[in-house]
């Protein structure tokens, strides 16, 4: 079999990032996927995407976040221009919403952190929401709007990357599980697999919710806790909202063809991907007394998806101890779409051997679990 510069296992989208990034530095990758690419979580989440800070970034996770945000428009532009697929990159803008006095107070706290930060937000009272969203309830204790947040559409974003990566000429194998490694010493010099050994140059881990234990067999610690995540999908015949709606952990994201997503539940449920009666009705409640317009829509599909976790709240980005050619990127939690730019020109810069863009520390695969530091957004 072929040998690659750079053997990446998992096809998600911190996989596919990676290898697009790689590609657009004449980086020739091979990405390799259980299954057909793009199905995990990333495919499940919601594609929201928060905004970019003007400031200089005072935390490791706010400076990812906020170069992601950056990323997300070049990379959603080029894309576009080289494989003429639209990922519905929308700077949609959205209101964060408060209905209880404790939701008041937490969002109240969060606008102050968007001050500090110099992220774009305008405070609306109850009682000029209808000038921005006519169909939410108007019930509200208070809300705020955020012109800069984003979205994409996740299935059409994967599939860019995949159109992309093929047209570069880079090795792309779905339906090849990885079967472990072959070694020489702190080496890898081959990946197994059903079709035989692939000999490797550089290896990225970026297996999501897996990784933990392709890992752990080959005697590496790396905790990635799979965090189940469940969704419904609302299509109307009318358009309801124009605006990304969140109200603490779920939302409401308007698509430009009149569906509306309503998430997410946070389960610690291991691996089991099943749609739930009890998270169904409970996300379909929150939605009408968000949205009451949407109890005559139709409701079109529900799924779920395994966010990767980690020991806290970051991800992992790093060359792993004990293996001179072993990089992980994993753990992105409820983020991993928004910071996989980011994430994938983090690890362009570790296999390059150049000092990379954000300080990699607080990111690496051995750390000490580290107390929340980006707690502004979350998706
Ligand atoms: C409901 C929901 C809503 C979300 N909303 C958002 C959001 O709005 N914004 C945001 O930023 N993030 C969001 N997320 C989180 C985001 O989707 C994840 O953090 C991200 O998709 C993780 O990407 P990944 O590539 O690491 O993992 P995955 O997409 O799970 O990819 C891992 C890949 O590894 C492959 N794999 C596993 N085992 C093997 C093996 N043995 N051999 C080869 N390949 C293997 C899998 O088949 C899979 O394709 C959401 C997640 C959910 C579930």
């Amino acid at each position: 079999m072929k040998s690659s510069d750079v053997t990446v296992i998992g096809g998600g989208v911190i996989g596919l990032s990676i290898a697009y990034a790689l590609a657009r530095q004449g980086v020739h990758a091979t990405v390799l996927d259980r299954d057909e690419f793009g199905r995990g979580a990333s495919w499940a989440g919601a594609g929201l995407i928060p905004p970019f800070t003007e400031r200089r970034a005072s935390g490791p996770m706010i400076e990812l976040r906020s170069w992601s945000a950056v990323l997300y428009r070049e990379w959603s532009a080029s894309l576009l221009e080289a494989t003429g697929i639209d990922n519905g990159y929308r700077k949609s803008g959205g209101l964060d919403i408060a209905m209880t006095p404790t939701e008041e107070r937490d969002l109240k706290t969060a606008a102050g952190r968007w001050r500090v930060e110099g992220i774009a937000s305008e405070r609306v009272g109850p009682g000029d929401i209808g000038r921005y969203e006519p169909s939410l309830n108007p019930e509200l204790r208070d809300a705020y709007f955020l012109p800069d947040r984003a979205q994409i559409r996740n299935p059409r974003h994967l599939r860019a990357l995949q159109a992309s990566l093929f047209a570069s000429g880079a090795t792309l194998l779905p339906r090849t599980p990885f079967g472990g490694f072959v070694r020489e010493g702190d080496r890898i010099t081959g990946i197994r697999t059903e079709g035989g050994i692939l000999a490797c140059g550089q290896v990225v881990m970026a297996a999501g919710s897996w990784s933990g234990g392709l890992m752990r067999e080959e005697g590496v610690e790396l905790a990635t806790p799979p965090l189940k995540g469940q969704v419904v999908l609302f299509r109307s015949d009318r358009p309801l909202l124009s605006r990304i709606i969140e109200r603490g952990k779920n939302y409401l994201v308007p698509r430009d063809d009149g569906r509306v997503l309503m998430g997410a539940t946070e389960e610690d449920a291991g691996f089991d991907t099943r749609s739930t009666p009890r998270a169904i009705r409970d996300l379909i409640d929150e939605a009408l007394r968000l949205c009451p317009g949407l109890a005559t829509a139709e409701v079109e599909r529900c799924w779920a998806g395994l966010r990767p976790g980690s020991i806290d709240t970051r991800p992992y980005i790093g060359r792993v101890p004990g293996f001179s050619n072993l990089i992980v990127a994993t753990g992105h939690k409820r983020a991993g779409i928004q910071l996989a730019p980011g994430t994938a020109e983090l690890v362009t810069d570790l296999i390059f051997g150049r000092e990379p863009g954000i300080n990699l520390a607080p990111f690496a695969p051995g750390r000490a679990a580290s107390p929340a530091d980006d707690i502004a957004f979350r998706s």
